[in-house]
């Protein structure tokens, strides 16, 4: 399938020539035209791993995921905790797509995510940790990165900065959002959280992953953060690799990985309730078995 400009319309097309013409289906036009016009609720997927199994390419001897099925329901945020190990960082590379499942699939509103060219799948994920890549360009550039320039308006940057409650920092650098951003640890590192989520407000694309920070901040940075990445997730559906007990508790479900599985699924209170391995996680305060 190819995205693909008529008029002012994204269309989704098969590839086959013989298929050029053919009404695309019009339930992946709103998606993608929604991901990429800015977000609005046309967009309607829940994104689900059915059964997924995957080794990676140079270990195919061992399955990191084994039969792993869990619905992210659109609009609503996942927290996946677990062990180190336990393959949450590879559930997030097989969403990003930099990986595909060995077997099972992972669908979108029922359909397999494969019909999508990867780079159109791009646009419609975005991905914040919080040690973020930056690039040797200004600040400003940084939370464009990625976007067409004749898109990004300096307006927006600001827009996107204030909402990431990272405005106030970037306008008391030496030449505000023109600063060059020089080597890694030449911002704080609140500072560059908030810089990838100022990126991803701007880039506005109804999917978001996100790996949450397991440094402590000072309480301020810490409280800011917080509140940026509210106000990121709002309305769009994620899946956060949780380390703070306060995500857990605000999501809407919690998915505890165990051994390339889901082993607990549920909110905050309904696992407390079933006294397993969650539970007894909060009981100890080391939900990412740090
Ligand atoms: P953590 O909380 O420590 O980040 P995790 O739950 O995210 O752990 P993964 O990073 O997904 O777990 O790792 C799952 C398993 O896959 C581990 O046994 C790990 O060693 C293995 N693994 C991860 N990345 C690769 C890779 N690129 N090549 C081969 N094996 C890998």
């Amino acid at each position: 399938f190819t995205l693909r400009e008529n008029d002012d319309r994204l269309e989704l097309f098969k590839d086959d020539p013989s298929d050029l013409g053919q009404a695309p289906s019009s339930h992946f036009t709103s998606i993608l035209k929604s991901a990429t016009d800015g977000y609005n609720l046309a967009w309607s997927g829940d994104i689900c791993l059915e059964e997924v199994y995957f080794s990676y390419p140079m270990r195919d001897d061992v399955d990191v995921l084994n039969g792993l099925t869990l619905t992210l329901k659109c609009g609503h945020v996942t927290a996946l905790v677990g062990p180190s190990g336990a393959g949450k960082s590879t559930i997030v590379q097989l969403l990003a797509r930099f990986y595909e499942p060995t077997r099972g699939r992972i669908t979108v509103a029922g359909e397999d995510v494969r019909i999508f060219d990867k780079r159109d799948w791009a646009r419609v994920v975005s991905i914040v940790n919080q040690e973020p890549v930056l690039f040797s360009v200004s600040v400003g550039e940084n939370i464009a990165y990625g976007l067409p320039d004749e898109n990004v308006s300096k307006d927006d940057i600001v827009k996107a900065a204030k909402a990431a409650n990272a405005h106030e920092f970037i306008i008391s650098l030496p030449q505000g959002y023109e600063t060059l951003v020089g080597e890694r640890g030449s911002l704080l590192s609140g500072g560059r959280g908030r810089i990838a989520i100022a990126r991803a407000i701007l880039k506005n694309a109804p999917i978001l992953i996100l790996d949450e920070a397991t440094s402590a901040l000072d309480t301020v940075s810490e409280r800011l953060v917080q509140e940026a990445l509210e106000h990121l997730m709002k309305g769009r559906t994620t899946l956060v690799i949780a380390h703070r007990l306060s995500t857990v508790q605000n999501a809407h479900q919690i998915a505890l990985c165990a051994e390339g599985k889901i082993a607990e699924l549920g909110t905050h209170l309904e696992l407390l309730e079933r006294k397993g391995v969650y539970a007894s996680l909060v009981g100890t305060q080391r939900l990412a078995f740090e």
